[in-house]
């Protein structure tokens, strides 16, 4: 297959800078840059959006979202090993690449995006939940991105995408599918990765819906699911009764039996529970 630019492989750049694999940043990098070719065409169309890359690395991504036409690319990096070989690649594409270091917990990339914002990463596996939910929970929406193109572990991708009645069904699919559209896009082996993690992982790509699903105020959703698979076996008289004193009543306002288990109940009947509980029905 043809190169996708005229920069060294990757292989060359880990060694010349010296970027051996660090676990405890989650680095498992991918090298093979068709495939970071194919994760960015995934991400949709890119040329006219700016796309914020967490966890660049050496820059395999990075090179296939500029290869694939993005706009620009913000690109934030805790490992400072990695900067020089960043750099390089801003010097391959002028104007297209930005590089921040620092941790993307705690690094605010608004002030250095133009919308449409389209986010596109391998994440790191110790954050890559906490900003997933960071990023649809913001305190308005819709939210600064228009998509969300991620890597995870193959089980967390499959809880994001779960529908009722299976066992990865849970509170990130509803927090996910409440206001996105998501869908599994891509599966990796282990050995798709250098150096290859224990597990396979995913692409996950999620569109934000202009509003949520079914109205809903999200604190109360967010307790009411908390609460509906703190205890997913029992019924959900049993699990919700600390959220109300008539939580029955509620139940069946909300079309829900109270005998029946969080598993069972779709994104649109929590809904209207929270909507039973806030007065709002
Ligand atoms: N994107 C590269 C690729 O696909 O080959 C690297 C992916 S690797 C799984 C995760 C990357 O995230 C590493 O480069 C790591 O240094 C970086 N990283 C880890 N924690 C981070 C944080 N809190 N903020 C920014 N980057 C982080």
């Amino acid at each position: 297959m043809a190169a996708i630019d005229d920069l060294p492989p990757l292989r060359e750049v880990i060694a010349a800078h010296g970027l051996a694999a660090k676990k405890s940043l989650g680095q498992n990098f991918l090298l093979d840059l068709n495939l970071t070719a194919k994760i960015a065409r995934s991400a949709g169309d890119l040329a006219q959006a700016d796309v914020l890359e967490v966890g660049p690395g050496p820059g395999g991504l990075t090179r296939g979202l500029l290869a694939e036409g993005a706009r620009r690319v913000l690109a934030i990096e805790k490992d400072a090993r990695c900067l020089p070989a960043l750099e390089e690649i801003a010097r391959a594409y002028p104007g297209r690449l930005q590089v921040i270091g620092g941790d993307a917990l705690t690094v605010d990339p608004l002030e250095f995006l133009r919308p449409p914002v389209r986010v596109v990463a391998n994440l790191p596996y110790n954050i890559g939940t906490e900003l997933l939910v960071r990023w649809l929970t913001p305190a308005e929406w819709p939210p600064f991105w228009e998509s969300l193109t991620l890597m995870f572990q193959k089980e967390v991708a499959e809880r994001i995408v779960a529908q009722p009645g299976t066992r990865a069904y849970g509170r990130l699919a509803i927090l996910a599918q409440w206001r996105a559209e998501a869908r599994k896009v891509m599966t990796l082996p282990p050995e798709a990765f250098t150096p290859p993690p224990k597990i396979s992982s995913a692409v996950v790509h999620l569109t934000a819906r202009p509003a949520p699903l079914y109205p809903a105020d999200p604190a109360v959703l967010s307790r009411v699911v908390k609460a509906a698979f703190g205890q997913r076996r029992k019924m959900l008289r049993a699990a919700l009764k600390g959220l109300a004193p008539q939580i029955e009543a509620h139940l069946e306002q909300a079309g829900i039996r109270p005998t029946e288990r969080a598993e069972e109940v779709s994104i649109e009947r929590f809904a209207a529970l929270a909507r039973a509980l806030s007065g709002a029905a």
